[in-house]
């Protein structure tokens, strides 16, 4: 039944595919968009396009940036032969925050995950091995500690191992299932200060 006009629906059909948002926050977000001043609305949707058209991996690290190449693999004073892998681009920033990390990260864009159907091929692995062709003394794997993480982790250490180059995994200390955006920074530094080598 049509309650509202089809644009209204329409808006908040689309709303409620977001992340955390159900039918009934999708509903209140649409209303609250039709009382904002055009204008801003405007300058909402063009945020929404400018992002997803100009936002691009960096070539090396694969985190979403601006330009070819992020702020921190451009940044000499960055170590790059210690490679943080993580999931997605907030844990990196969690990681950033802390201000005490001074190599570089991989973005894998996900965890592998057999129940979900992701496999290794569907994350950003195999250009993690193509990295690691360069002059790399360590691969410290920070990973979220859920199943997909820990499972990802093992992956990738069995992957390096071969190489030779020295593999690590962030300390537990970090909740089991807990998203490394979440955590604070004193507890993060923790788990990459007390990073044990995975053999
Ligand atoms: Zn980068």
């Amino acid at each position: 039944m049509e309650y509202y006009s089809t644009h209204i629906n329409k808006l908040i059909e689309q709303l409620s595919h977001l992340p955390g948002i159900g039918a009934k926050s999708a509903q209140r977000l649409a209303f609250h968009i039709m009382n904002m001043p055009k204008d801003q609305v405007q300058q909402l949707t063009a945020a929404i396009s400018d992002a997803r058209e100009n936002v691009q991996y960096c070539r090396q690290c694969y985190t979403l940036t601006d330009k070819e190449i992020c702020p921190i693999c451009s940044n000499p004073s960055r170590d790059s032969k210690t490679i943080m892998v993580v999931e997605n681009t907030r844990d990196l920033a969690a990681y950033e925050k802390t201000g005490k990390y001074d190599g570089v990260y991989h973005v894998l864009h996900g965890a592998i995950s057999p129940m979900l159907g992701i496999g290794p091929d569907d994350i950003k692995l195999k250009e993690l091995m193509q990295r690691l062709q360069n002059d790399v003394k360590e691969v410290i794997i920070a990973t979220n500690s859920s199943l997909e993480g820990e499972t990802t982790a093992m992956y990738i250490s069995k992957l390096i191992k071969p190489t030779g180059i020295r593999v690590s995994r962030i300390a537990s200390g970090v909740p089991v299932g807990g998203d490394l955006e979440y955590i604070d920074e004193v507890t993060l530094l923790r788990a990459l200060e007390g990073r044990v080598e995975l053999k």
